[in-house]
């Protein structure tokens, strides 16, 4: 065993959103943080590649926590995150969450603007007018108390103890949501059958599970702050944001090395000690966060089987299919919304295939595309067995894949007519490239509470490992941007504590 010296204080495994944040935290206190990515690129989920002049988002492309506006409390993230690291991401507000177009001519706008999208659900559900203002109240009340806590680790006795004396009503309050389900919660106001499906197809929409599946907490978190932070584009791409966390850690004397895949966490007696990279050096340090998935750091990077992790421990969300159109821009009507969700049969939204997630994120950003182009990004769950049995340079996987962007372009002529005729470029992603260059075991969008887990079963930052800590969305609170950027700044305010040289607070 040769240590190559370059060690640091805490070595992140992974670039992701969770890994960056949390290291470009750190390091902004002075702790000395060493960051290994795989890929050449930082992001993961969420960042951007290019092709023949066009700029994809290669999966995150809707998002929270960019919001200017001071009573979004704490779910400013981003804002706040950027403002400490001194880093400018300059972002575009857009609008309308979301356009759903759903089954019975059902559409509905998911817009900034919350008596707006009230009234649509209202126009179309009379009858349950107060039902959908208690459903959406109960959200509302989440976020507010949510919003008035300053950001920590939960497992910080410190932190907890100033939220429980500072905030005693709404800490007792949210201790009794987290047991909380959405869609039960819904059901306590709402009886029409079509309006919750739109609850269902709500949560479906980030959580890639039905409403009753759905923490109530989490719920209360992406769906208010929609009315509030509002939804807003970082100019440039999804991959601005990591590519500005990259700026805050290296700004603050931080190291992240590309093209650098983790084989091995190195473990002492039960302690991380740090980490074997595949060119088989070894790296040392106090503590390392692993910002992989749950699977891949315990039954992967680590070989000792006490730590395995059970496969039914958690529900294993799906994998994406996924199209990067680039196509001629008069397809897209000027007035078009960004993103769209298209379900045409409520009995199998949630089946592979069943909801198309579509956005055209150049009528926000019209430098991501040539001029006079227009991009594209459409997607559908999938799973990697329906994949796996395709060798990945051959014919019958190129006609799969083909066959199924042509089922998926002919759904979407539904609102965009022309869109088949229309394509210039594209490139088809299954769950074996999601496998490979999101470096997530099956591709999976990661591991999801099974109905009736509450949200605080999310495995926290600390793991069984001593001095392991986990990042990213196997983690608390979940899946989606601004989640693991919270998961980045816990587990960056519990290390930081540990060594003496706690987080300021986020403002
Ligand atoms: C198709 C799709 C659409 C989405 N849409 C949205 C959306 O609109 N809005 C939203 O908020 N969220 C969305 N999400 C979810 C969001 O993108 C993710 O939840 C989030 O980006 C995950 O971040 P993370 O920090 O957990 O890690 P990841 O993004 O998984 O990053 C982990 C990083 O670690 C690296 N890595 C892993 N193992 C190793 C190793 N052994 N050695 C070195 N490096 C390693 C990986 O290469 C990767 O860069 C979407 C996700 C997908 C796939």
């Amino acid at each position: 065993m040769t240590a190559s010296n370059q060690s640091a204080d805490v070595i992140v495994i992974g670039a992701g959103i969770g890994g960056l944040t949390a290291a470009a935290l750190l390091q902004e206190r002075g702790v000395s943080t060493l960051v290994f990515e795989k890929n050449r690129y930082p992001g993961g989920s969420c960042s951007s590649f290019k092709r023949e002049g066009y700029s994809f988002d290669a999966g995150a492309s809707v998002f929270y926590g960019f919001g200017e506006n001071d009573s979004s409390g704490s779910l400013n993230l981003h804002t706040r995150v950027f403002r400490k690291l001194g880093i400018d991401v300059p972002t575009i507000h857009d609008p309308v969450q979301i356009h759903y177009h759903l089954p019975n001519s059902f559409t509905v706008l998911a817009s900034y603007d919350r008596e707006a999208f009230l009234g649509t659900l209202i126009n179309r559900f009379p009858h349950e007018e107060s039902g959908i203002r208690g459903f959406y109240r109960e959200l509302d009340d989440v976020y507010d108390i949510i919003s008035s806590f300053p950001a920590g680790s939960l497992e910080d006795v410190i932190h907890l103890l100033a939220v429980g004396s500072g905030y005693p009503l709404k800490a007792i309050s949210l201790a009794q949501k987290c047991f909380r389900s959405m869609g039960k919660t819904a059901r306590r106001y709402i009886r029409d059958e079509e309006l919750l499906r739109f609850i269902d197809i709500e949560a479906y929409s980030w959580a890639v599970q039905d409403a009753v599946s759905t923490p109530l907490v989490n719920a209360g978190i992406c769906l208010a702050d929609r009315h509030y932070g509002g939804i807003n584009y970082p100019l440039g791409g999804a991959g601005a944001i990591p590519e500005g966390l990259c700026r805050g850690v290296e700004k603050f004397g931080g190291r992240i090395r590309f093209h650098s895949a983790v084989s091995e966490i190195l473990l002492e007696n039960g302690e991380a000690r740090g980490v074997r990279l595949a060119d088989g050096s070894e790296h040392y340090a106090k503590a390392v966060i692993s910002n992989a998935t749950v699977w891949d750091t315990f039954n992967r990077l680590i070989t000792d089987l006490r730590y395995h992790v059970e496969k039914d421990r958690f529900q294993q969300a799906p994998s994406w299919f996924q199209l990067f159109l680039g196509v001629e821009g008069s397809v897209i009507p000027a007035d078009f919304s960004v993103h769209h969700i298209l379900v045409d049969d409520w009995q199998s939204y949630n089946q592979p295939g069943g909801t198309i997630y579509f956005s055209a994120p150049t009528l926000l950003d019209a430098s991501l595309a040539p001029p006079g182009k227009h991009i594209v990004h459409a997607f559908v769950t999938s799973e990697i067995d329906m994949w796996q049995h395709f060798d990945r340079g051959g014919q019958a996987y190129r006609e799969a894949k083909e066959r199924l962007a042509d089922e998926i372009i002919a759904k979407t002529e539904r609102i965009l007519p022309g869109l088949s005729k229309a394509v210039e470029l594209k490139i088809l992603a299954t769950p074996l490239t999601h496998e490979r260059y999101l470096n997530r075991f099956k591709g999976s969008y990661g591991p999801l509470l099974k109905p009736g887990q509450s949200i605080l079963q999310k495995p926290q930052n600390r793991t069984p490992v001593k001095n392991l800590f986990a990042v990213g969305d196997s983690t608390f609170p979940g899946q989606g941007v601004i989640a693991v950027t919270y998961s980045g700044v816990s587990c960056a305010s519990y290390i930081a504590r540990k060594f003496g040289t706690p987080l300021e607070e986020l403002v």
